[in-house]
């Protein structure tokens, strides 16, 4: 995510950093370089501006040709001022208690919307939610939205006398009867916001009484995301937005600009197909990506899921005995995986590039060890010149590749054994 903006971003902080001393002269240097990455970004411009006035106020405030370290102050101007325009608090759903939740999401064709509203039910399973589909023009859609309620085990309601308005109407009779606590609407998706598209979405809005329209916009266009969010929130009104495609190249325009231009606060961001691609915007934790400070808070949301399916006791006790085998090591392997793309959680990372990941090393450690049979993953040992043919054939690599993920297993075996004996420093051949 951001990549291009991560990187300049990089530089601009290690140019700062060196400046022993900041004069106008250099800040303008560095405030120059913002604007130029933010607008490569394609950040709004009015955003930009706006951005840069309030970086150099902040600057100007503290007097930094006093200051030891006048580049670290710069960044937290920068920081802070990323969070301004991000829209400095998280914003959750507050479920209404006494009637049913309705979430509309609202959106031109393409953008998401039916892989959103999947993903929004699996992530409120516990409220009870109802899919309804609302868009009587295209069957496809209709169609899709089927398709993943039904992968995902949550109800759908069919459309209804192919009439949008008619289908929310009756849904909502129904989730009363039989007591659901979210509907979550696709309405209907086109190519243009026009009249007829309008009319139906206040139709829908009058019949049912959404508690949250919902803009759902492609991350990847930028400002085209920011004037759809203009025109929804003038026509229909919009309590918020989700971004989707975060994952794919989205320069980071949207997500920077559509706060600060429209007023209309990110709900979530979405970072995958998958259905569980989607989280919570947290305007703080973007601003530590963009600045290459990581986001270790979402990583350690995230391995917090896995620490639960791993029997941690039982692996320390093969690790003090030196029993660690190949399919601890898998079952580990899987449970990071398990989180989602390794290239994605290592940018989470301080100082971690997603394309400094390998993501296909990881793919060919888990062909070979599935190529070898059970009494192999347990006793690596017994792993002669004729298996490692035969496990290389079966994964697909070379016996170089097998010997290697041996060596790199034993050795981390032997040092684990050691560490938790703690006997660690016979064999680190050199302190430094
Ligand atoms: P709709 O026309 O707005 O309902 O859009 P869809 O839900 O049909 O999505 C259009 C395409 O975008 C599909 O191929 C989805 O799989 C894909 N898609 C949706 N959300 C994301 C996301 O967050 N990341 C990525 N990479 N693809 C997504």
């Amino acid at each position: 995510m951001f990549e291009g903006l991560i990187e300049q971003f990089q530089l601009i902080k290690r140019k700062a950093l060196g400046y022993g001393r900041i004069t106008t002269s250099e800040l303008d240097g560095v405030l120059r370089d913002i604007r130029i990455s933010l607008l490569e970004a394609d950040v709004n411009y009015k955003v930009v501006k706006e951005f840069i006035e309030g970086v150099r106020t902040k600057c100007l405030k503290i007097d930094l040709s006093k200051s030891l370290k006048p580049g670290e102050l710069v960044i937290k101007a920068v920081y802070e001022e990323l969070i301004s325009i991000l829209g400095t608090n998280p914003h959750h759903i507050q479920f209404t208690k006494d009637d049913i939740s309705v979430i509309s999401l609202i959106g031109l064709q393409g953008v998401g919307k039916t892989t959103t509203a999947a993903k929004l039910a699996v992530r409120y399973k516990s409220k009870n939610p109802l899919l309804v589909p609302a868009d009587a023009k295209r069957p496809a859609a209709v169609q899709q939205l089927k398709i993943l309620a039904e992968r995902v085990h949550i109800p759908f309601f069919p459309l209804q006398d192919n009439s949008a308005r008619e289908t929310v109407k009756e849904a909502k009779e129904y989730a009363h009867k039989k007591s659901y606590g979210l509907i979550i609407i696709d309405t209907a998706g086109r190519l243009h916001i026009d009249a007829d598209l309008v009319r139906e979405l206040v139709e829908i809005d009058r019949s049912v009484q959404t508690t949250y329209r919902l803009l759902v916009a492609d991350g990847m266009t930028g400002q085209d995301a920011v004037k759809q969010a203009e025109m929804f929130k003038d026509k229909v009104g919009l309590q918020g937005a989700i971004l989707t495609k975060m994952d794919g190249d989205a320069r980071g325009g949207a997500a920077l600009s559509i706060v600060r231009a429209t007023d209309v606060p990110i709900f979530f961001i979405c970072t995958s197909e998958q259905l569980d691609g989607i989280e919570v915007f947290y305007p703080d934790r973007m601003a530590q990506r963009i600045l290459g400070m990581g986001d270790v808070a979402s990583l350690v949301e995230k391995v917090k899921g896995i620490e639960e399916k791993i029997d941690h006791e039982n692996l320390r006790k093969k690790v003090m005995k030196g029993e660690l085998d190949l399919e601890d090591f898998l079952t580990q392997l899987r449970a990071v995986k398990g989180l989602g793309p390794i290239r994605k959680l290592a940018s989470m990372i301080p100082g971690v590039k997603e394309s400094d990941i390998d993501e296909k090393e990881f793919k060919r450690v888990e062909a070979i060890i599935q190529s070898m049979t059970k009494r192999e993953r347990r006793k690596p040992d017994i792993i002669d010149g004729a298996r490692k043919r035969r496990i290389a054939a079966g994964s697909g690599t070379t016996v170089a590749d097998v010997n290697q993920l041996l060596k790199q297993f034993f050795y981390a075996r032997d040092l684990l054994k050691k560490a938790g004996q703690g006997n660690l420093s016979d064999s680190i051949p050199f302190r430094l």
